[in-house]
């Protein structure tokens, strides 16, 4: 409460005021007083929540800017590089293709960054636009063990879909979404296995659709399961650092399955060797929290 004047009430017409009178006119002024601070302070919250709205507006809108402006001369930089190392430019010595090919990889871990970061501030804005069609989820869990395969081999890991996975799945939901998710949790897999096994799978589970990425790899400790899904955090940031995250995977991937409705989570016993298992549930038909347009066909 201020400690200064904030009104003042007058009584017109009495010659005398009782100490009755005076009393009430007391409980009057304190009343009245009370209600008008009340007045002022809702009055002011509702404007910082309104500069606050707006503050949040202008970071969305400056982080999406930046980021495509990022990206333009970091796309050139690596396709110059990629022309370079396919020898367009002349004949390269060894140093030259190291260099070159550090140039990419370093190029191409920022452009991941540049892309979450985007990401993010497109779905905390609620500007995250999804655009759902029906498709067969087999296709895509094939379409992502072909492209994360070479990589697996790479670390020497067997990278499979069940056996008993069914096929005739199919849903509706953005696919374009969904595979980033499952690319997401594979890399993941493969990142934090080495010598081990990734298997994915689908099935129906009730009303819902389950898919499950499960590795033998390090695991994760129990208590930080929930963690991994808070922007930036990463278990271990020596591995990481090795491994070369950015810890926005995961906060991502669980929006993106939440805004279709669903869920995502993890188990691990973190005992490394025991591996984890990331869950995906879906509807089979999204519902969609948020924009959304319908493919046609
Ligand atoms: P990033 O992988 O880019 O660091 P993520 O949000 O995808 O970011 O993952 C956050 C952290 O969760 C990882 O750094 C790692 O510590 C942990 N993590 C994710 N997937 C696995 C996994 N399959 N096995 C072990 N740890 C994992």
């Amino acid at each position: 409460m201020r400690d200064e004047p904030i009104g003042e009430l007058a009584v017109a017409g009495l010659e005398e005021l009782s100490p009755e009178l005076i009393s009430l006119m007391d409980g009057i002024v304190a009343q009245t007083s009370l209600r008008l601070e009340a007045l002022r302070l809702n009055e002011e919250l509702q404007k910082r929540a309104e500069q606050l709205q707006e503050l949040d507006r202008l970071k969305t809108s400056f982080l999406a800017n930046m980021s495509h402006e990022l990206r333009t001369p970091l796309n050139s930089i690596l396709g110059f590089a990629d022309v370079m190392l396919e020898g367009i430019d002349g004949p390269l010595t060894e140093n030259m293709i190291n260099d070159l090919q550090l140039i990419q990889k370093n190029g191409q871990h920022l452009l991941n960054l540049i892309n979450d970061v985007l990401d993010m501030a497109k779905i905390e804005a609620g500007r995250m636009n999804l655009s759902v069609e029906r498709f067969q989820l087999m296709d895509l869990l094939e379409e992502v063990v072909s492209l994360t395969s070479s990589l697996a081999s790479e670390r020497d890991n067997a990278l499979f879909i069940e056996p008993d996975a069914d096929p005739t799945i199919e849903i509706v939901a953005d696919r374009t979404r969904i595979r980033q998710v499952l690319l997401n949790l594979v890399n993941n897999s493969i990142k934090f296995t080495e010598h081990g096994k990734i298997s994915i799978n689908v099935e129906r589970y009730g009303q819902l659709v389950r898919m499950t990425v499960r590795d033998t790899g390090i695991g994760i400790p129990p208590e930080k399961l929930e963690d991994i899904f808070k922007e930036f955090t990463q278990v271990d940031t020596s591995t990481t650092r090795k491994s070369g995250g950015t810890g926005l995977g995961l906060p991502i991937s669980r929006r993106l399955v939440e805004m279709h409705g669903g869920r995502l989570w993890a188990e691990s016993s973190g005992i490394p060797g025991e591996g984890s298992t990331f869950f995906i549930e879906l509807p089979s038909e999204a519902v969609i929290t948020q924009s959304v347009e319908t493919k046609k066909g």
